[in-house]
């Protein structure tokens, strides 16, 4: 049994991979479906095809990560704030029924975390956001993942401003409200941008001027949250993860001069972008 498969579900991005060791050998991804059963149907699409040829002895268990809040012993979602329709769903049950092998789940940002932990750039105290389209995290303090109570960190549902923008979390002025895939796209629209987060990168990359400008605000409110994440925990490395961070050259500047502003002791640690940027959702789905 040498290989594992991990599966990264996201709220814009489903991939899934055939790992081995720590190495994505066979990778397929798709822009996550509307509705639960066309989610469900390419989340089985995607294990079958890596599958392909390949002697089920071979495998070890299927690893999964699922941005949302989850009940890991009974393998049950509780919800996934991006995907709507997924509320107390076993989807242990279901795919360990469907591929009859041992099926485990994690928080995506914790998979990402763990895996930059293990491939890439590693502290003893670290945060790992994952900036995709809505915001998650991880910790690791003293070596060890840190879940509190179980439910932390949600950095992205951190409050930024007192009586703001409503979140999908039913709290107001949330991070993610303000830096996020979607809350980049909706500031877009307002400036008659109708389009999606890929096409708003190239725009901006080709200078667009309200496009570039839309991210460099955005980045600010990013900096805000990178502040209080500081404030509370002063890291030895922030990690910048999520297919997000792949237009950091757009707001990184603008978040760490917010940041600056807002921090009243020099911050020591290091900023940077996650090395398991491409796969460390995959690859850590197979670690847990
Ligand atoms: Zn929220």
């Amino acid at each position: 049994m040498k290989y594992k498969i991990g599966v990264d579900v996201g709220g814009t991005k489903i991939s899934v991979g055939l790992v081995e060791k720590g190495k994505v050998i066979r990778k397929v991804s798709f822009g996550t479906a509307k509705g639960k059963e066309k989610v469900l149907g390419q989340i089985v699409e995607g294990i079958s095809l890596v599958l392909e040829g390949i002697d089920k002895k071979q495998i070890k268990g299927i690893g999964m990560g699922l941005p949302g809040i989850i009940n890991k012993k009974k393998g049950r979602i509780i919800r996934l704030p991006n995907l709507r329709g997924f509320e107390n769903f076993n989807i242990v049950r279901f795919l360990s029924k469907k591929f009859r092998l041992p099926v485990k789940i994690e928080n995506d940002s914790t998979c990402a975390v763990i895996a930059e932990h293990n491939f890439g750039f590693c502290a003893d105290n670290m945060v790992l956001l994952t900036l995709g389209t809505g915001i998650g995290g991880g910790v690791i303090i003293n070596g060890e993942l840190y879940s509190g109570g179980g439910n932390a960190p949600e950095p992205g549902h951190l409050i930024i401003e007192n009586g703001g923008r409503e979140c999908n979390c039913g709290s107001k002025g949330c991070l993610e409200e303000y830096f996020s895939g979607r809350a980049i796209i909706k500031e877009a629209r307002k400036e008659g941008l109708r389009m999606d987060i890929i096409q708003l990168q190239k725009e901006a990359e080709k200078g667009n001027k309200k496009a570039r400008r839309i991210y460099e605000e955005a980045g600010k409110n990013l900096g805000i949250g990178l502040s209080n994440i500081i404030k509370l925990l002063d890291p030895e490395l922030i990690i910048l993860s999520g297919g997000l961070s792949n237009a950091h050259n757009l707001f990184l500047h603008s978040a760490q001069n917010e940041m600056r502003k807002r921090t009243f002791f020099r911050f020591k640690g290091q900023i940077k972008i996650a090395k398991t940027l491409k796969d460390g959702g995959v690859i850590g789905a197979t670690l847990i």
